[in-house]
């Protein structure tokens, strides 16, 4: 296998997901209308990510953290922990709300009001941090070319939301030219293009009729080790690939039932999936492994 990888891991809580805060169909409009009403526990956050820190601990693995910018305010320490343990922090947005609509890929905010919210965001994990943050990932990984332009505009250096594959596509444009290795987007765009002062790094997928996406996640959670297993390897041979999951995934506890739309949701997780997790990194234990900020050429 000729490729490496990058583990990440994207850093938000059970309120965050779609359902439930931050898109058209959700039952709280933003995260802080959520914490305005909800009485209940919330943090199902922290038990799991210490859980997330001690597995890459254990197969000496350096990963992109893509976090929530709130969480901050929320969990205290919680980011400053994954930061003091040597892993790079990159952005997953201020409070996770979808940017473009889920089903027209329209645009949900301005560009100025999506800048002005990534770059807070930003600053707010460099604070932490105290090194520049220069990544990002799309929340839901709904990803529009025009947000690609802001991002570079404002400091970002990568982007790491793109999935091609045969089930769905959460971006607004064909990905033809996409395939699961870094690559230079076109302006205003995500097919590939020429050389840029920006990179994308696509997640895998398992091309047999379909093309399959098996960088982790949901995937992870629903298909299982095989699959995605397969797709890594598969797309290790093509170049540089993206492993990925939540520390929400290998929770032990039931979260809280109030989501529209997706009742199945969490419906596997726990215990079997951090199996699944330990298997994969053990599996690929001698594929070089590179936080996304040191890939050659960020
Ligand atoms: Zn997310």
């Amino acid at each position: 296998m000729r490729g490496s990888f990058s583990v990440t891991v994207d850093l938000e809580d059970w309120y965050h997901i779609p359902s439930v805060c931050g898109s058209p169909y959700a039952v709280y409009r933003t995260v802080n209308e959520f914490f305005e009403k909800w009485e209940g526990r919330y943090d199902f956050l922290t038990e799991p990510t210490n859980r997330v820190l001690d597995i890459l601990d254990e197969f000496n693995v350096t990963a992109t953290f893509f976090v929530v910018a709130d969480i901050i305010d929320h969990y205290p320490g919680l980011v400053e922990s994954v930061a003091e343990r040597g892993h790079e922090l990159a952005c997953h947005g201020l409070h996770h709300a979808c940017k473009i609509d889920p089903e027209t890929k329209e645009r949900l905010m301005s560009i100025e009001e999506f800048e002005q919210k990534t770059l807070l965001a930003k600053r707010i994990l460099e604070k932490i941090s105290g090194e520049r943050v220069v990544g990002y990932r799309a929340p839901n990984a709904l990803i529009g070319g025009w947000m690609v332009d802001s991002l570079e505009r404002i400091g970002f250096k990568y982007d790491s939301s793109v999935s091609v594959n045969s089930l769905y596509n959460k971006t607004d444009s064909s990905l033809k030219t996409v395939s699961s290795f870094p690559y230079y987007p076109l302006k205003s765009g995500l097919e590939a293009g020429d050389d840029r002062n920006f990179v994308e790094f696509p997640w895998a997928y398992y091309q047999n009729i379909l093309k399959i996406p098996t960088s982790g996640g949901p995937i992870l959670r629903f298909l299982g080790t095989p699959l995605v297993l397969n797709g890594l390897v598969q797309s290790l041979k093509r170049g540089h690939t993206i492993f990925y999951f939540h520390p929400l995934d290998i929770s032990y506890t039931k979260f809280p039932s109030i989501g529209n739309n997706r009742p199945f949701y969490w419906c596997i997780k726990g215990k079997s999936v951090e199996r699944r997790i330990r298997h994969i990194l053990k599996t690929l234990s001698n594929v070089k492994k590179v936080c996304l900020r040191d890939y050659q050429g960020i």
